[in-house]
């Protein structure tokens, strides 16, 4: 791996960087997730600017409105937006949904929400998990049934993020009980306001409404939302998952929020950051950036084997997930004993330092190693996939 620039890396670079420059509103906060962000004034007029340069679903080919940039380009795109702190809309739509109608949808299909996912102004959810599906997913039991030109769907998901915002989801369903199991399932486009459909929030434990149980009585899907072929979902939401599971930008961010960490802690020295007081502080934030250095060339492994051999990561991919979520919940450990008494007050606390960001996100990073595949499953891939070791 050659960790410099090309020369057309470089004004790449230079180019996202500039754009950033002009264009990011000084009122648009930080990255926090959510899905508050519609709200904040200046998140409509950035959206509006990424739309406008075919930044908002840049991976995407050309032909579907994208900036059909290359790996490397991607790479640089998400580093500079990352160190940046600029916040990026898409999340399920530009991320998941949108690549797979690319590859499996109808004409029809594409020309329908392609278009709308590129104005970043139209959130979708993932309907996968179920009370009894997670990590083993085709053991799904939401059924579909045939019903003329439309589907009748009954059951229930989980853990929906965004639930409560989206206006489309991608739903799992079962077709065909009497199938094997990976084999009886199909893939649809459910319109979130369908009569039939119930959202029911669930507040997770750092108090926020992030995601939903999502019900299904009698909900009427029409034939022409399924993507792809009927009992052929199984194979449609691989592909839908090796898109998610090689989001490749996040150890950029992660080396971004240490070094945060360690501005704040040295500037706040015997004040509100414990710097100084406790000797463990400074040996834990040395570690942290030692290890968001490590997640960082393990990005530039998956990317310069998926720019070689163009192919999505594999077991590479599961290695980044299990050590990435894992930091993840190690920086905030560390963030958390760097603010001493500070670090459990929320934003609602007049004394809260770094609004309140810090406690928020060491509760959240604990469903790090959850969300997206969990640890342990990674671990299976890993032995199975990388090891070529014996399945129990
Ligand atoms: C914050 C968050 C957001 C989410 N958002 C969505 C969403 O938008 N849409 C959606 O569909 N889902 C979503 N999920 C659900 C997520 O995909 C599942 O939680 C995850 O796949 C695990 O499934 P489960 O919760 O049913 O746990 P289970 O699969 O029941 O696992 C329970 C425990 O058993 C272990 N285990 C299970 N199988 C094995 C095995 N074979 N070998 C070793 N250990 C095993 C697991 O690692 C875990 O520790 C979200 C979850 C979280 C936490």
């Amino acid at each position: 791996m050659d960790f410099k620039d090309t020369p057309e890396e470089a004004a790449f670079r230079n180019e996202v960087r500039a754009f950033i420059k002009e264009n990011r509103p000084q009122n648009l906060a930080g990255g926090m997730g959510g899905f508050g962000q519609g709200q904040n004034p200046g998140w409509r007029e950035w959206v509006k600017k990424l739309a406008e340069r075919r930044w908002i679903a840049p991976a995407w080919p050309k032909e579907y409105g994208g900036a059909g940039l290359s790996v490397m380009e991607q790479f640089i795109f998400n580093e500079e937006m990352a160190e940046a702190r600029a916040p990026r809309p898409g999340g399920i739509a530009t991320g998941f949904a949108g690549p797979t109608l690319i590859v499996h949808g109808t004409e029809e299909q594409k020309k329908k929400y392609l278009p709308e996912i590129l104005t970043g102004e139209v959130i979708w959810c993932q309907g996968y998990s179920e009370p009894g599906a997670g990590s083993d997913l085709a053991s799904l039991q939401t059924r579909a049934v045939r019903d003329g030109d439309e589907y009748v769907v009954n059951g229930q998901k989980i853990w929906t993020s965004g639930g409560h915002v989206a206006k489309w989801m991608i739903l799992l369903t079962r077709t065909d009980p009497d199938a094997p199991k990976h084999r009886g399932i199909s893939y649809f486009i459910v319109d979130m306001k369908s009569p039939g459909i119930t959202v029911r929030p669930l507040i997770n434990m750092a108090d926020s409404h992030e995601f939903n149980e999502v019900f299904f009585e009698d909900v009427r899907v029409p034939r022409e939302n399924m993507i792809g072929e009927e009992n052929r979902g199984w194979y449609l939401a691989q592909t839908t998952l090796s898109f998610e599971r090689s989001n490749i930008g996040s150890a950029v961010g992660t080396k971004q929020t240490v070094l945060d960490l360690i501005n704040y802690a040295k500037e706040h020295a015997g004040k509100t950051s414990t710097l100084g007081e406790n000797p463990m502080v400074r040996v834990e934030l040395a570690d942290r950036m030692i290890e968001a250095q490590v997640a960082l060339m393990m990005s530039y492994k998956i990317i310069s084997l998926q720019a070689k051999e163009g192919v999505p990561a594999g077991h590479e991919a599961s290695v980044a997930k299990l050590y990435g979520t894992e930091l993840n919940q190690r920086i905030y450990r560390t963030a958390m004993k760097m603010l001493g008494l500070y670090g459990p007050l929320d934003a609602r606390s007049p004394y809260a330092e770094l609004r309140g960001r810090i406690k928020y996100m060491y509760l959240r990073s604990v469903a790090n190693t959850i969300e997206g595949g969990t640890s342990e499953i990674q671990r299976n891939i890993i032995a199975t996939r990388g090891l070529g070791l014996p399945r129990a």
